[in-house]
């Protein structure tokens, strides 16, 4: 997968579950946080879906994997499960990865 804008090739590697816009109204296709893996490797030497976060806006704590990442946008946008709040933000800029991580209180990472 190359660039990290667009929907990553069907049943490509970290290609998540799809799901649709529940009750809250976004209408929009979305992937679980494990679509993330492939572009957060080129980041994070480990795994980061497993790393759990505490969403800023509603306080819910999940997995990265458990979140619902939107990818018909400038950047890939997660949101969370609980509040659809927006957690994280990532887009490639030419050789650089941007991170907006402000929708999490903080990130647990298991280091094993
Ligand atoms: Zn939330």
């Amino acid at each position: 997968m190359n660039g990290w804008t667009g929907r990553p090739a069907p049943g490509g590697p970290g290609a998540g579950e799809r799901g649709t816009g529940g009750p809250d109204g976004l209408g929009e296709d979305y992937l679980d946080g494990n679509a993330l893996a492939g572009p957060l490797s080129e980041v994070f030497l480990i795994d980061m879906t497993s790393a759990r976060g505490r969403c800023d806006s509603c306080g819910a704590v999940s997995a990265i994997a458990e979140a619902r990442l939107y990818v018909n946008a400038p950047a890939m946008v997660l949101r969370c499960p609980s509040c659809s709040g927006v957690l994280l933000r990532v887009r490639r800029d030419g050789g650089q990865a941007v991170l907006d991580l402000r929708g999490f209180s903080y990130l647990t990472i298991d280091l094993g």
